[in-house]
């Protein structure tokens, strides 16, 4: 860390802060306020040889987002014209959700994977349906009506933060993608968001990461109709294959920028064998459906619909891999239509 500063914004108990922080290679952090449980999500600044910026993971569309913004233009003594580009790793709305005002804002490029537009199309554009089709994947798999009405209104809850949606550029994946003046590599890995792209510089060793690695947490990796139909599988190649990389430090959507990136993958790699181990021994004791073994796993640490969705989708997310791994089997469903899942042995 070069130097810290923090700003803030607004003068009541809602007081919202922007905390920025310089780091090597001349990237400046931005933690920009989200929802609980996250709270926040880091943006990057990096500045090109002509002063313009590109900012990479806006944050989520929020009036305290926004406000958040403001600030730190006025900070950095900038104007709005001076952001050139916009950089999205992913669809989840803590990340693509403020990159169409901003867009608005600044009239800069927006720039993301063709595949993890596909994926915002899906879930927020006209006529998207995940607002239907995962409450529906839900009560297949057990959960009860009241908890998926939860969930439904949960989704739509969303739509707000991901608009107005932006008009994106395409990122060639097999190019180098210039940021800051400097060429980085672009990464595609999925899992916890299909499309999902990282940049890596190979001469300084360092990554922007997304969701795709985070310190402390682990990604939420969700089984959604129409989407990956095996995350987990390939979260964990993706794993590997950014393992592999020579990390020097790693720049992630939350949390703290860190080192130690091959053994934080490492350590993911180990929870996600533990936990399909977990998952498996559950279904010794006889056929459980998505909800009951995701009840086993969850329960005392899932208080909010937000919890339950990702909670649910991940412990889908692992039933699958045993399915395809052969030490599960979904069962047909019964008279009340509820799939169950059973061990193989
Ligand atoms: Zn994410
Ligand atoms: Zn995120």
């Amino acid at each position: 860390m070069v130097s810290g500063k923090r700003l803030r914004e607004g003068g009541d108990s809602s007081m919202q802060q922007a905390e920025m922080t310089s780091w090597e290679g001349g990237i400046l952090q931005v933690s920009v306020p989200m929802d609980p449980p996250l709270r926040q999500v880091n943006s990057y600044i990096l500045t090109g040889p002509d002063g313009r910026i590109t900012v990479v993971d806006p944050g989520p569309h929020k009036p305290e987002a926004e406000l958040a913004w403001q600030a730190v233009l006025a900070e950095l003594d900038l104007t709005w014209d001076k952001v050139r580009e916009i950089v999205v790793t992913h669809h989840h709305p803590d990340h693509y959700g403020l990159a169409g005002w901003m867009q608005a804002a600044s009239g800069g490029r927006v720039w993301m994977t063709e595949r993890a537009h596909a994926e915002a199309r899906m879930s927020w554009g006209t006529g998207a349906s995940l607002n239907e089709t995962l409450p529906q994947l839900f009560l297949r798999h057990g959960m009860p009506e009241e908890t998926v009405q939860g969930v439904r209104e949960h989704l739509e809850s969303f739509l707000i933060q991901v608009t107005p949606q932006p008009e994106v550029s395409y990122i060639d994946t097999a190019a180098p993608f210039v940021l800051g003046g400097r060429a980085w590599r672009p990464l595609t890995t999925g899992g916890h968001a299909p499309g999902h792209v990282s940049l890596y510089e190979a001469a300084s060793g360092l990554i922007l990461c997304g969701d795709a690695v985070l310190p402390q947490i682990s990604p939420n990796v969700g089984l959604q109709p129409g989407s990956d139909p095996q995350p987990l599988r390939t979260f964990m190649e993706g794993l590997r294959e950014l393992r592999s990389l020579g990390v020097t430090r790693a720049f992630p959507g939350h949390r703290v920028p860190f080192t130690g990136f091959a053994e934080r993958a490492d350590s993911l790699l180990r929870h996600h064998e533990e936990r399909l181990d977990t998952v498996s021994r559950l279904l010794e004791g006889g056929p459980l459906s998505g909800f009951a073994v995701c009840q086993a796993l969850f329960r005392s640490r899932v208080s909010s619909a937000h919890q339950m969705r990702f909670a649910m989708s991940e412990t889908l997310a692992h039933l699958t891999e045993l399915v395809r791994r052969e030490r599960a089997a979904e069962v047909e469903p019964a008279g009340d239509g509820i799939i169950l899942y059973a061990a193989l042995n």
